[in-house]
């Protein structure tokens, strides 16, 4: 059988989660009269220190509703170049919010307080008005790094005093919790829009949660009706989101503690290079440039071995851990990975 390290949007709800959500109290959602949805909004908002939540079908919904409430047409927002709002939600903010996007260029998806404070556009009548940052917490494509909470709050800050929202793409921020032991609370703290994914490592098939105040929630609400996002029986989709966090926060903490097995395997394998922040969370990228070989060269060899890693762009690997691989298909799946990053790099050298 495969190993599937592709992402952690592969995990399969597990019979547990299907029981609860078989068993789920249902109403309807676009009534808000959805009583187990309800518990679920109430459940993050309070876990991410804000005053509402709302259900959405994805983050990448969150991610434009949070936009969408905090932006007009014809403004800009700040993000990383490796952010998913960047590289792979279709333009959304452009094609629907009329918004620009600033990319900074960052080593591992953390740009720094500096770039960022010199990106937000003086105010002038020719310049698209600066109006949102986020923060990717942890970095998706540049391998699960997690910003630091000063970094953040003096990105908040600043932000705030230059008139800009500040976001929170927090697909993966329990990851970052169980990492270092910061409450989500104590990094969503002040900022304007904060949400968690629930199809990512905590193993649901469907959601995330979008939360800020209770007049941006109404907002979102808003976007998430005209976006079609607005559900009927979502309870037993909400269902899935409270018995993740019931049973799942401590296999976060197992996902990040695989990584780090991972790294510790290949991390000196010659001819692959990782940034300094390689290992913090449960992603794991890392260039393999230095094996003359692309990215879909490399991805190739280990799936000959029933090993699935990602290819991103020519050259970087990304490996996630998640739920459903073991520590023994880890163990093998690091072996793996290794042993084939010394087959390449051996014929790379006698050719
Ligand atoms: C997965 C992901 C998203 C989008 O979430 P979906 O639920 O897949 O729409 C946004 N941001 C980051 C960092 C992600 O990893």
């Amino acid at each position: 059988m495969t190993i599937d390290l592709y992402s952690d949007t592969q995990t399969r709800p597990t019979p547990g989660m299907r029981e609860a959500m078989a068993r789920a109290v249902v109403g309807d959602e676009q009534s808000n009269d959805d009583p187990t949805t309800l518990a679920l909004c109430e459940r993050v908002a309070t876990m991410l220190g804000q005053e509402a939540g709302v259900f959405m079908p994805s983050g990448t919904m969150c991610n434009l509703a949070a936009i969408l409430v905090q932006t007009r047409a014809g403004d800009e927002i700040i993000v990383d170049d490796q952010s998913h709002i960047y590289n792979t939600e279709a333009a959304g903010a452009a094609a629907i919010g009329g918004v620009s996007v600033a990319p900074l260029a960052t080593p591992a998806g953390l740009y720094s307080v500096a770039a960022f404070e010199a990106a937000i556009r003086p105010p002038a009548r020719t310049a698209p008005r600066s109006a949102l940052v986020s923060i990717e917490q942890t970095t998706s494509f540049s391998g699960g790094s997690i910003w630091a909470l000063d970094d953040m709050r003096r990105i908040r800050d600043i932000a705030h005093a230059r008139g800009l929202k500040a976001h929170i793409d927090g697909a993966r921020l329990l990851n970052a919790v169980m990492a270092t032991g910061i409450s989500a609370a104590d990094y969503a703290r002040g900022f304007d829009s904060v949400w968690i994914d629930l199809s990512k490592g905590l193993g649901c098939p469907v959601g995330a949660v979008l939360c800020g105040t209770n007049d941006f929630v109404v907002e979102a609400w808003r976007w998430k009706y005209r976006l079609g996002g607005a559900m009927r029986q979502s309870g037993v989709l909400a269902a899935a989101g409270l018995y993740a966090l019931d049973h799942h926060l401590d296999q976060l903490a197992t996902d990040n503690a695989h990584i780090r097995l991972v790294h510790g395997v290949v991390a000196d394998a010659p001819g692959l290079s990782f940034e300094p922040t390689a290992g913090q969370s449960n992603i794991l990228c890392f260039s393999v440039r230095g094996l003359g070989v692309t990215a879909a060269d490399f991805a190739r060899a280990c799936l000959a071995h029933d090993v699935r890693v990602r290819a991103i762009g020519g050259h970087q690997i990304r490996v996630t851990t998640h739920l459903d691989v073991s520590r023994a298909q880890v163990e093998r799946a690091a072996a793996v990975i290794r042993a084939e990053a010394d087959r390449l790099f051996e014929e790379r050298q006698s050719s």
